[in-house]
Order: C-alpha cells, then structure tokens, then sequence
C-alpha cells in the first residue's frame, strides 16, 4: 500500500555533514555541504555518508562489510534471527517477536525522531515507526540499507529513512532524537565508549536508549570460553553487565536497566 508522504521526494533536511555538521544543500544527485565542501552521494533515495573505502580498512569488523551486504537477503528469514536467538539466548529463551518487543518495552512510548544504528534492513526500526514516530537507521552496508527501504516500501511503511554512515560521525546536529536503538552492533564497535558518546551527542536529555549486545552468560553459546575467545579473536567484545554500565555512565548516559537472556545483555539507559 502506498501512501501519500511514500511517493513524495525524500526529506534530507534532517541529515547534516557528519565531517563538520554543515547543512547539507540537495545537488543532482549528491548532498552536497556548502562549509567544508564535501560531497555525498545519494543513490535510491539513500546517502552515502562513508567516503573512505571499507574493505580497506584497518578495522577487521569493518573489512567483512561485503558479507554483511550478502547477508542482507536472509537476514530476516527462518535462517538467521531464529537460530542467532537460540543458540545465544539459550533455547526457548526469546523468540524474534520477543526481542522486538523488548526493545519496543525499552525506548517506551517515544513519539517524535528515532535513531536506529546499525540498523540492518531496518529489522527493528520498520517495526516501531509509525505516523507519529520517524525513524533514521545508519549502516555500513548498502546491501542491508537497500534491503530495509525495499521491505519498508513493499510494507508501506513509510516513517524510516535510511542512510550509509558510521556510528563514530553520525550526519545529525546535536540534541535531535527523542530515542535511540543499538540492538546486535555495540560488539562490534572498534571503540564502543567513543559510539556511545556519539549516539549520546544526537539524544536529547532523557531519551531513552536500548541496547542489545552480547555477555558470558550462564547459557547460550558464550557460556563456552572457547567461543568467547573465538568471537574476540575476530574483533567482536563481549560485555560483562557492570563494564556496559560503566561505558555509559562515562559516556553521559543514567539510569540503567539491564537482563540478561542466556548470551544477549539487554540495557536500557537515559541520556542525562
Ligand atoms: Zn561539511
């Protein structure tokens, strides 16, 4: 079903230059950032806010950004979600739609600008958009972008606007969203403090923050210290409860609300 404000022109008015947060001006097609001259391009409706080239990069998470846009496809299907919650869940823990409510419980009953980072094909952030609630969802990978606006547009779900950006320089000024979702990356952040003052610089005082990450827990597949060591070889962290608190009270974050399901650590903080 479309709908109106889905076959109008996309709005990037809310996006500035993540080098300098210049406004950005719409030329052809690019955003173009009349302060420090920068460029970005925009193809099917999504900028391009990433100009270095991330399979050369010296982070290795960063370097697997091919397999993230192939994984883009099944992401969502009976292959992935499913078995990633059960095998680090635990079984029987949480199902998909579970988790989705989680993180709906998390950020609360939030209207206004919602900032999902890392945000796949927009699993979470097609699912709590709504006409009073638009949600911005950054990743690395075009694959899972391109999947996320070809979902929303064949769901008609047209409160999601999807960009190519990084955690570390996000294209929004300060202040601006009244929730954020990091559900499934803050493990692999090369510096998760440093992402966490980022998300924290774009909230406005005492929005709502839901993560989900990974822990050691007493089930599900981090329980085994091999795993663990494994998952940290490849530049993944896995997080205990009061080291995930401390980054974000020194990031500027309060109230912390944390469970823990099996291997998945869910928190909810506030933005002082
Ligand atoms: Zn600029």
């Amino acid at each position: 079903m479309m709908d109106k404000a889905n076959s109008s022109a996309p709005d990037f008015s809310f996006y500035v230059c993540p080098q300098c947060r210049g406004t950005l001006a719409v030329a052809g097609a690019t955003l173009h950032c009349s302060a420090c001259r920068h460029n970005y391009p925009v193809q099917h409706g999504i900028p391009d806010f990433i100009s270095e080239d991330l399979t050369q990069s010296t982070n290795p998470v960063l370097r697997q950004v091919k397999w993230l846009d192939l994984l883009a496809r099944v992401y969502e299907s009976k292959v992935w979600y499913p078995v990633v919650l059960r095998l680090f869940a635990g079984r029987g823990q949480l199902s998909f739609a579970g988790l989705i409510n989680l993180v709906q419980e998390m950020i609360g009953p939030v209207n206004g600008v919602v900032l999902d980072v890392a945000c796949g094909p927009g699993t979470y952030g097609r699912r709590i958009a709504s006409l009073s609630r638009r949600v911005y969802g950054i990743d690395i990978s075009r694959g899972m972008l391109e999947q996320g606006a070809a979902y929303a547009r064949r769901e008609g779900v047209s409160n999601v606007q999807f960009s190519r950006a990084q955690v570390e320089t996000l294209p929004f000024r300060d202040a601006v969203f009244d929730a954020a979702i990091c559900s499934g990356s803050l493990h692999l952040f090369q510096d998760a403090g440093r992402a966490l003052a980022e998300i924290g610089r774009t909230l406005k005082p005492g929005a709502p923050l839901a993560i989900v990450t990974f822990t050691a827990g007493r089930e599900g597949l981090f329980r085994f210290p091999r795993v663990l060591q494994w998952a940290r070889s490849r530049g993944g962290h896995v997080f205990s409860v009061s080291e995930l608190e401390s980054l974000l009270k020194e990031n500027g974050f309060a109230g912390y609300k944390s469970t823990v399901y099996g291997s998945l650590l869910t928190c909810r903080a506030q933005k002082s």
